[in-house]
């Protein structure tokens, strides 16, 4: 973790950074939203990015999320709240109340959960559907070779608002075809929002048409 002093500093730096690489890519100022994954540190860090002028975050627990956003909303109504993390459909109540987007819905049986919630809380948050682009057995979010009936399932049957896609790629080897297939597909199917890059290769994501990249030791330094 970092001093949290040096919070408006890693984020200006982090800002011109991702300016620069979409200058790099032809793309418009602006098309690429941060989001500042928070997760593991202290309500104080997110206190500190929000003075800095950031807006928009990522956590990947509900119950770590829930302990730290809602108090913030009131001092700050424009912030916006990511959940990126694995879902239990236990917890769909929770996340539709607290969430301004979803971006792990990995299975039909989350999606189900989800909008029975959304139905019941009366609150409709934003999704995503997670793509294990690598086929990667440890790791969460819909085979690729699903992801069209699945969205097509998110869509018709539950009527749930998907914004577009997200992936987490391979840790190793080239990211870059992992990129360019979640952008495609996301293109293919006219959904605006393409959430991928962290803090080791968000500049690749961009050049291959991020909308959102989730960002958190870059920011807030390691976590513990
Ligand atoms: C933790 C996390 C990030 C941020 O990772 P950094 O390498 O710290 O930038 C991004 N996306 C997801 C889904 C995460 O869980």
């Amino acid at each position: 973790m970092i001093p949290i002093e040096d919070i408006a500093r890693t984020l200006a730096r982090l800002r011109d950074r991702i300016a620069e690489a979409t200058a790099r890519a032809n793309r418009p100022a602006g098309s690429v939203t941060l989001v500042a994954v928070s997760k593991t540190h202290p309500a104080p860090y997110v206190t500190a990015a929000l003075e800095a002028g950031q807006r928009v975050f990522g956590e990947n627990r509900v119950q770590e999320a829930a302990g730290k956003f809602p108090a913030l909303r009131p001092d700050w109504p424009d912030l916006r709240l990511h959940i990126i993390g694995a879902l239990q459909t236990n917890k769909a109540r929770e996340v539709v109340r607290i969430a301004d987007m979803i971006e792990s819905l990995d299975r039909p049986r989350l999606a189900a959960a989800l909008a029975e919630a959304m139905a019941k809380e009366g609150r409709r948050p934003d999704c995503l559907v997670q793509v294990n682009v690598g086929e990667e057995p440890q790791k969460a979010g819909i085979p690729p070779a699903e992801c069209d009936a699945f969205l097509r399932q998110c869509l018709d049957e539950h009527g749930l608002p998907i914004r577009g896609l997200m992936c987490i790629p391979p840790a190793e080897g080239d990211p870059r075809p992992h990129f360019d297939w979640l952008a495609g597909r996301a293109a293919r199917h006219g959904l605006p929002v393409v959430s991928m890059g962290m803090s080791g290769d968000f500049e690749t994501a961009i050049a291959c048409g991020a909308t959102h990249v989730r960002v958190g030791s870059a920011i807030f330094g390691t976590r513990g």
